[in-house]
């Protein structure tokens, strides 16, 4: 059986002239097998180096600590050679930047059959066939055609969905998404959306799904995550999360919605820059006295979720 996704007290540090700085803050979750996770915040709230830890896939510069089960499995101690067998195959990647990870000078088709070849689920001619169904899927009507091209001939979005392609090629386990329908139009947002789906039912996939695609991440996802300051501060059902929201921040980003009156988050309050609570508290408009000086726990919801806020205790 696919195994969960444990993380364990994971931070992520990075050395800066003004001294250490972490993306990623003491976090702790278990992504369930079988499930879309979502886990949105803004740019630079950790979410993408949370993801990127899982797989070891970030710069030597920073600093990893805690611990991340994929089953039994410790992937931030394990051997490179273990760990290199379980990316693609066990645990697919669909990447933020896909210029960065496609092949300039390798032609589509080569490096989505070798991505499909790579750990002999099948052979060349097959993978062939497969990789243009792949890219079908994802809305190339002519897939032939795209297949026998490089990826500087493609525009940013063709390259988008083709990455997409890619991190599926193995029909991994689990999959982790890292903003997959960034730079996207409407429509091909949501085939993407459409294709993340089937390839969910079909080959029961589970999905950790990076985003602030907030639309995606309610259409797509059973549950969601949200990473303020490199913590989780709010955890739920995609539809508690989206509908009932309990984190000042999390309605914060609701409600700064074109769809549900774009009212922007404040700006952090000078005056309360300086403090040591809770993560949220300049840019709070429901802090209380208490929010400066103490920084808040993780309190239950009544339906399962989770919240990190005193307006909870
Ligand atoms: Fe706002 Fe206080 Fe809740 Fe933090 S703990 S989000 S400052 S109310
Ligand atoms: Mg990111």
């Amino acid at each position: 059986a696919v195994p969960n996704i444990e993380i364990r007290n994971l931070s992520v540090c990075f050395e800066t002239a003004q001294g250490p700085a972490c993306a990623v803050n003491g976090l702790s979750t278990t992504f369930r097998a079988g499930r879309i996770s979502g886990v949105i915040g803004e740019s630079g709230s950790g979410k993408s180096v949370m993801g990127m830890s899982l797989l070891r896939l970030l710069p030597n510069t920073a600093k990893v600590t805690g611990e991340c089960f994929f089953g039994a499995q410790e992937l931030l101690t394990l051997p490179l050679r273990e760990l290199r067998k379980l990316r693609g195959a066990s645990i697919g990647l669909i990447p933020q930047n896909p210029n960065a990870s496609l092949d300039p000078v390798m032609k589509i088709k080569k490096q989505i059959t070798e991505a499909i070849t790579t750990h002999g689920r099948l052979g060349k001619r097959a993978a062939e066939a497969e990789a243009a169904e792949l890219l079908r899927q994802f809305g190339f009507d002519q897939p032939q055609s795209i297949l026998g091209q490089y990826s500087f001939q493609m525009s940013g979005g063709m390259n988008q969905r083709l990455v997409s392609a890619l991190g599926l090629a193995c029909r991994p386990g689990w999959v982790i998404a890292d903003e997959p329908t960034k730079g996207l139009d409407a429509v091909l947002r949501n085939q993407v959306y459409t294709v993340l789906r089937q390839i969910y039912t079909q080959h029961h996939s589970s999905m950790i799904v990076i985003t602030h695609d907030l639309h995606l991440a309610r259409q797509l996802c059973d549950d969601i995550r949200v990473l303020y300051m490199g913590q989780l501060i709010e955890q739920d059902t995609a539809g508690e999360v989206m509908e009932r929201p309990r984190h000042p921040y999390t309605a914060g980003l609701i409600h700064s919605l074109p769809s549900r009156g774009m009212t922007p988050i404040p700006a952090p309050d000078p005056a309360r820059l300086s403090h040591r609570g809770c993560p949220f508290y300049p840019r709070c408009s429901k802090a209380m006295e208490r929010c400066g000086r103490e920084a808040p726990g993780d309190f239950e919801l009544p339906d399962g979720g989770k919240v990190r806020c005193f307006l909870y205790a």
